[in-house]
């Protein structure tokens, strides 16, 4: 189980998470949502400790992490959240230099030390999950953008994470190639893979998540099950965003 609890984080006088709690179920997929500026990356940033919260707790697994305003965080509490969780990126951000199989195998190879042949196998079997393993020897610039972010997908799972956060894992994408990252995910759910999805898309959000969190001005406006808040949102402002998109 991962589970936030009171995250609150500013930058300068701007408080941009205002006491944030939520919880996301080993096995489910939460989409965080809502107007651009409100939060999202943010969050999830925070959940990897990449930016350090002002003040909350982190529960993830077995590590637990209380933030209090001004203390500093020691490394081996930063590591203990960030090595459970693999994060995908709006612009995939591969390596440029490294195949498609070497992308997936950078981690296992130099963080756990794993054989190169080892690796590689594994590095096959992640490639082949995404449907990229007739790729595993082509270089990142020559793949779609769909297909990049597939390979980002196999790369942020390498290292077996309890949390999957991916920041608008589509919106750099053309429909058709969005798509294929959509079934992908999707594919991921069923399987049982933990994510955490920031996204505007709300055909991701909607076809992927369990629960939804809708976020704005750093506030949590609502949160439940994806299927009532895309049918009957309870507030007003929840509302008129679904519909706006949808
Ligand atoms: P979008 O939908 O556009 O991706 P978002 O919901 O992901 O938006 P964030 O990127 O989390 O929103 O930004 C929330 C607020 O925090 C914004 O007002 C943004 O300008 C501010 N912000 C984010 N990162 C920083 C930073 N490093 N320094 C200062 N302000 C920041
Ligand atoms: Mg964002």
């Amino acid at each position: 189980m991962i589970e936030l609890s009171h995250i609150s984080k500013s930058f300068g006088e701007t408080l941009v998470l205002d006491d944030v709690s939520m919880v996301v179920a080993e096995g489910s997929v939460t989409a965080l949502v809502g107007p651009s500026g409100g939060g999202k990356s943010t969050l999830l940033r925070c959940i990897n400790l990449l930016e350090i919260p002002d003040s909350g707790t982190i529960r993830m697994g077995d590590a637990l992490v209380t933030l209090h305003p001004g203390q500093k965080l020691r490394w081996d509490a930063i590591q203990s959240v960030r090595r459970q969780t693999g994060m995908v990126f709006q612009n995939f951000q591969l390596f440029p230099h490294r195949t498609a199989l070497e992308n997936v195998m950078e981690g296992l190879m130099t963080v756990l030390r794993w054989p190169r042949e080892k690796a590689a196998a594994h590095g096959r079997e992640l490639l082949a999950k995404v449907d990229m393993e007739h790729k595993a020897d082509a270089w990142p610039a020559t793949l779609s953008g769909g297909q990049q972010q597939r390979v980002a997908i196999a790369r942020a799972l390498a290292m077996s994470p309890r949390v999957l956060l991916c920041d608008e894992p589509t919106s750099a994408l053309d429909p058709e190639l969005a798509a294929e990252v959509v079934d992908v995910l999707g594919k991921l759910a069923r399987e049982g893979t933990t994510m955490i999805i920031a996204t505007h898309d709300l055909r991701l959000a909607s076809s992927v998540s369990h629960d939804v969190l809708f976020l704005e001005a750093g506030k949590v406006m609502e949160a439940g099950p994806a299927e009532r808040i895309f049918r009957t949102p309870e507030h007003e402002r929840t509302r008129r965003f679904v519909s706006s998109i949808t």
